[in-house]
């Protein structure tokens, strides 16, 4: 490492997912590692946005365009005084962090775990506590050991549901118990709810219905409106603390994109109205079946999500760099997701937020690959 920069720089390591993303163009691979869409993002939302260009394109107030919290208070079904707007969920996880815990705290969370909650809450100075969920046939939470988790350290439970990258989604009885676990101990809850709209049975539980004295729910209009690269996310607080979160990310990005935010204020009511929710479930619904038969056809096991655009599989015998060189199809290692305990043997998380002909011609080259291994 350079002289001079702090030892936190060790946290400046790549990404998988950007690695994963790279190495996929220079290999000329199919990308189903990042999970963005192919898709462009809907014309209501591109509209709106070149019309807000020129219009709209001054600092906003760090809580976010008051247009913008009207909106997403409407869709959320929460008053707009408890909500900040964010350049994307993860600044909005990023200011969380900063504001509600620091050196000597432990922040729990699940395993495996999304790549930025570990840096974010060692970036504040607090030690994140990994509970391991179990993977048999399918991907099963322990809250008896997420109970045995809780010290008097213990600050925040982390969750994400509709969840990255098992898919799975929490029932409303574990989030029961969730709460009545954060309210014996006086815990916050963070609830990173970015996939809310993409789920394939039933709708999940919005935690803070549950708790809403609690919870901290992070949103996303990248995730939302398939347009990851806006950066509009968003926190719905416990009533009287959206000024103090909003007063954190002053100090990072001030506000997220004006003319944006403006064209996600138009935006989501649309979206809402058109029923784009339900077109886009069934959508990808209909990719999530394609690339989960194609696998299962080839002998791979693969867990079924509930939810998100992601699903897990086991490839036994298989090493992500190699594959992208070699097959010309990028996925994402299990281990990626796995600081304390060994990632379950052969799992890779697959992004099926891809154009169908990109997830056949995937599915095609892993036959062929595969088909040559054995
Ligand atoms: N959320 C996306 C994923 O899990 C992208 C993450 C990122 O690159 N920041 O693939």
């Amino acid at each position: 490492m350079p002289a001079g920069l702090h030892p936190r720089t060790h946290l400046s390591k790549e990404s998988i997912f950007s690695r994963m993303s790279r190495l996929a163009q220079q290999f000329g691979a199919v990308n189903l590692g990042q999970g963005f869409p192919s898709n462009p993002p809907p014309a209501f939302l591109l509209e709106a946005a070149r019309r807000a260009i020129g219009v709209v394109d001054q600092y906003t107030p760090p809580i976010g365009l008051p247009r913008l919290r009207e909106a997403l208070a409407e869709d959320l079904q929460v008053a707009p005084e408890n909500v900040v707007v964010t350049a994307g969920a993860t600044e909005a996880l990023h200011a969380l962090a900063e504001a509600l815990y620091g050196p000597g705290d432990e922040v729990v969370m699940f395993e495996p775990y999304f790549d930025v909650y570990i840096p974010q809450a060692r970036l504040a100075g607090a030690t994140p506590v990994l509970v391991p969920m179990r993977l048999e046939d399918r991907w099963q939470v322990d809250l008896s050991a997420l109970e045995a988790a809780i010290t008097p350290r213990t600050k925040a439970i982390l969750l994400n549901s509709p969840y990255n990258p098992t898919g799975s989604i929490f029932s409303h009885e574990d989030l029961e118990r969730i709460v009545a676990l954060a309210r014996q101990h006086d815990l916050w809850i963070v609830s990173d709810e970015v996939y809310d709209e993409l789920y394939f049975e039933e709708a999940p539980t919005p935690l803070r219905q549950l708790a809403p004295e609690r919870t901290f729910t992070v949103g996303s209009a990248g995730k939302r409106l398939e347009a990851t690269g806006y950066r509009v996310g968003w926190i719905v607080t416990p009533p009287a603390l959206a000024p103090l979160v909003a007063g954190m990310r002053q100090w990072s990005s001030f506000c997220s994109a004006a003319p944006l935010q403006a064209a996600v204020a138009e935006a989501l009511p649309v979206a809402r109205r058109e029923g784009f929710y339900s077109a886009l479930r069934s959508s990808y619904r209909s990719r999530r079946d394609l690339l989960a038969r194609g696998l299962e056809g080839m002998g791979i096991q693969v867990f079924l999500p509930q939810g998100t655009y992601f699903l897990t599989a086991k490839f036994p015998g298989i090493e992500a760099e190699t594959l992208v060189r070699e097959a010309r199809v990028a996925i994402i290692p299990g281990a990626a997701f796995y600081a304390d305990h060994p990632a379950p043997e052969g799992l890779f998380r697959l992004a099926f937020c891809k154009k169908p002909d990109e997830i056949e011609l995937a599915l095609e080259r892993l036959e062929r690959y595969i088909s040559v291994k054995r």
